[in-house]
């Protein structure tokens, strides 16, 4: 599966784009995959009941990022970056292309 953070693509055989991430689960939520159905009852008379679908959350080992730069699945590395502006700061990079995806 793949996916990460919020606007790349992730799935097993899906792709879809990480609508959602809830850092304090390793949660993410990605478009078109874990669908679930949601029933609302109606709350007033006269209202219809609905269905809504709405993805799931998946766990954060599910999903594969996909490299935004090369389109490859990968895992992500991560690189110690050190700017006199903003001091040090780590950076994901990508370990195929070696880019840095954020
Ligand atoms: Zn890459």
């Amino acid at each position: 599966m793949k996916k990460n953070k919020k606007g790349e693509k992730g799935g097993k055989g899906n792709q879809g784009k990480v609508i959602e991430v809830i850092p304090s689960r390793e949660m993410v939520v990605v478009e078109g995959l874990n669908m679930r159905f949601k029933h609302v009852r109606p709350r007033r008379e006269g209202e219809k009941g609905q269905r809504i679908e709405f993805p799931a959350p998946l766990h954060v080992s599910k999903v594969i990022l996909i490299c935004p730069r090369c389109s490859q699945t990968t895992r992500v590395g991560y690189q110690l970056l050190n700017s006199k502006e903003k001091g040090k700061k780590k950076i994901r990079i990508c370990k195929k292309c070696k880019q840095a995806i954020d």
